[in-house]
């Protein structure tokens, strides 16, 4: 299937400053201008090769490739969107780590359907931040998971709107799952809780440290799911002492007097 392609960023080939053209002529001369160059982004798979906005007419702007460079985004190539999509959470990602005096290693996470995800790695406190992007099958989720907490020691994911049925996995099994979604210019994060609800804070709100991302709610779902599983536990135990018992007495009760054979 043939895909438009609508992306670019502005910062130049290695660049992460993500765009995405304006339907209308008149916004998409503008973005053009005020951006002062457009290439096809290195970090989101592609050629680094610059790009020109082509208007037609009673059809939407698109982009075009000026050279003849082979592309992963070329004419009749798969769509840039997913892969550009990483670039969108990046910058307010890696503020919000700098601001905090970290030096964040990133790099991405090649996904089957072309939705790129993001692994960053903090050495300070030994953590590191798992952005899911496209979405995950449960026992995929669980194997990286397993995998990523004997690589390095806290993992946290953060959940994108397309990973949803994995942030309602991993809330019903820890009590607390984090999302990530972009607004505005920043990033929102959604806590939550084994119930099913979500509490959205700003990112600023949160701090990453050595136990993972502290944000506000996350303790008291933790607690709230300790408690619970605390309350089956013991209800287990009682379950199987009653079990026990009732064996116990079974064996103690008088047999019937066998009939004596004839
Ligand atoms: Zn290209």
């Amino acid at each position: 299937m043939s895909h438009e392609l609508r992306w670019a960023v502005t910062d130049g080939p290695d660049g992460t400053a993500a765009v995405v053209l304006p339907d209308d002529d008149a916004s998409a001369r503008r973005l053009a201008a005020q951006a002062g160059g457009l290439w096809c982004a290195r970090e989101a798979g592609g050629c680094g090769g610059e790009l020109v906005v082509v208007h037609g007419r009673g059809v939407p702007p698109t982009l075009r490739h000026t050279g003849h460079t082979a592309c992963a985004f070329g004419r009749g190539s798969r769509s840039a969107g997913p892969a550009y999509d990483h670039l969108r959470y990046r910058p307010a990602l890696l503020a919000w780590l700098g601001g905090q005096g970290h030096r964040p290693r990133l790099c991405t996470v090649p996904d089957p359907g072309g939705h790129t995800g993001l692994h960053v790695v903090v050495d300070e406190v030994g953590a590191a931040l798992e952005v899911q992007l496209a979405p995950l099958p449960d026992t995929a989720w669980r194997q990286r998971d397993d995998g990523l907490r004997r690589q390095v020691g806290r993992v946290t994911w953060l959940h994108g709107p397309d990973a949803d049925v994995t942030a309602a996995t991993e809330a019903s099994v820890r009590g607390v799952s984090l999302a990530l979604r972009r607004h505005d210019r920043g990033l929102l994060v959604g806590v939550r809780d084994a119930d099913g609800r979500t509490r959205w804070v700003r990112l600023a709100a949160c701090r990453l440290t050595a136990d993972g991302v502290e944000a506000p709610g996350v303790e008291e779902a933790r607690a709230v799911h300790a408690r619970r599983t605390a309350e089956r536990r013991v209800a287990a135990r009682r379950a199987a002492r009653r079990a026990t018992a009732a064996g116990s007495l079974a064996g103690q009760l008088p047999l019937w007097p066998l009939p004596s054979p004839l």
